[in-house]
């Protein structure tokens, strides 16, 4: 196979917010005390070189990356600086934008007025849309009554006029689908390329067609409990990691799949299924987002000592929602109609876009793409370890 260089990698790091990498003169250090590395895949000084090198398509199909879970460890203990966990960091956006076949990612990442566009236009339709079916101001402020039911409580789904409330959550759960339809189109579609160049493109290995099924268990181990990040010494991240993903999955599926059992118009005891789940995600989002918030302004652990502006526009958007959700939800129990159907269009505006955004082309793909470059990652250990097997019988 012929290796190519690519001498146009650096420049195209640079956009997706490489420093410095010149730095490095390949001591070791850094993967010698990273603990989630292993004798047979060895990062992130291998990476740092493919890197310098600019070796673009063999980058293309490592999945290192995406095996660091950005401790921070490594570059605490770099004795030139060199900051090789940020390195990590920088090739995960990269790698997302390499996987992404539309171009978007790429745009989104690398021109900030991409990003802002595409948030004011989704957020600009929605409002639009909710504008012209809110019930009139002077209506909402001289008769709320007409929109509590007889707990007292604001009757989500009656927000609309022209729409009965059954069908009003029809409308509103039929846009939920198409939504998850179109993201999960998008993000099937890439991770389809992210094997294309991790395991086929790949001419070293052969993946036996068992160890497909034998492995995959690691995908959904993996994805669920975020085992390897509780490896790294400072477990504060892996636990706080933990409470955002499983919140945040919690209230997708509850949001995407089950709408009409989560957003109803009774006002349920807090110990209800829904309520809890609710509150239990808002907990998780709420401790993420101050610890990594205030972590970043502080910058005083390594891993947050350097933020991209897709860092800032995920924070913000992620706060913004739970905010506001957690806002609709207060308004709602204290029979405020006006305030629970604006917040809620303002609660939409920003949930939408962020959605259909970040998890497909941004921050939140890395949900997908982590535990399935775990997956491809033990698919090759297994291949090696058969090939090895076979040549010693052989030998
Ligand atoms: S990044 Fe730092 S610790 Fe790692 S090999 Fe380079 S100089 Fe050594
Ligand atoms: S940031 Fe942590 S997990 Fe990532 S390479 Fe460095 S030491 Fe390893």
């Amino acid at each position: 196979m012929i290796t190519r260089v690519n001498p146009g990698l650096k420049k195209d790091l640079v956009e997706f917010g490489l420093q410095d990498w010149n730095d490095c003169f390949h001591c070791g250090n850094c993967t010698a005390l990273c603990p989630l590395t292993r004798n047979d895949n060895l990062f992130p000084r291998k990476g740092i070189r493919l890197a310098q090198m600019g070796l673009s398509e063999k980058l293309a199909t490592n999945v290192d990356p995406w095996l660091c879970y950005y401790c921070g460890e490594c570059s605490d203990s770099c004795p030139r600086g060199a900051q090789p966990g940020e390195l990590m960091m920088v090739l995960r956006r990269w790698l997302t934008a390499t996987y992404d076949w539309t171009g978007l990612s790429r745009k989104f990442y690398t021109r900030k007025s991409w990003e802002f566009s595409a948030i004011g236009i989704i957020a600009a339709v929605i409002i639009a849309i909710f504008v012209f079916l809110l019930p009139p101001a002077n209506d909402l402020a001289s008769n709320p009554e007409a929109y509590l039911n007889d707990q007292g409580g604001v009757m989500i789904n009656s927000m609309v006029t022209g729409i009965d409330s059954e069908h009003f959550m029809d409308y509103i759960h039929t846009g939920d689908l198409i939504m998850a339809l179109i993201i999960a189109g998008f993000l099937i579609s890439n991770i389809l390329n992210m094997f294309l160049k991790v395991i086929i493109n790949d001419k070293t290995v052969r993946i036996p067609f068992r160890s497909y099924f034998t492995e995959f268990w690691r995908l959904i181990f993996n994805f669920g409990t975020q085992a390897r990040f509780s490896k790294c010494d400072n477990k504060s991240y892996w636990v706080g990691h933990l409470l955002l993903m499983t919140g945040y999955t919690i209230l997708f599926t509850m949001i995407v799949a089950f709408l009409p059992k989560f957003q109803i118009e009774e006002i349920t005891p807090w110990y209800n299924w829904q309520r809890i789940l609710g509150y239990y995600a808002t907990f998780g989002l709420m401790y993420f987002l101050i610890y990594t918030t205030i972590g970043r302004i502080r910058k005083s652990d390594q891993k947050m000592r350097f933020s991209h502006p897709s860092d800032w526009i995920f924070i913000v958007l992620l706060g913004l929602t739970t905010i506001s959700g957690i806002l609709v939800h207060i308004f709602r129990l204290t029979g405020l109609p006006a305030m629970t159907y604006y917040t809620y269009v303002i609660h939409l505006a920003i949930l939408v876009p962020m959605i259909l955004i970040e998890v497909p082309f941004s921050k939140w793909s890395h949900l997908a793409y982590r535990p399935f470059a775990i997956y491809f990652d033990h698919l090759k250990k297994a291949a090696r370890k058969k090939a090895a097997k076979v040549q010693f019988a052989a030998a």
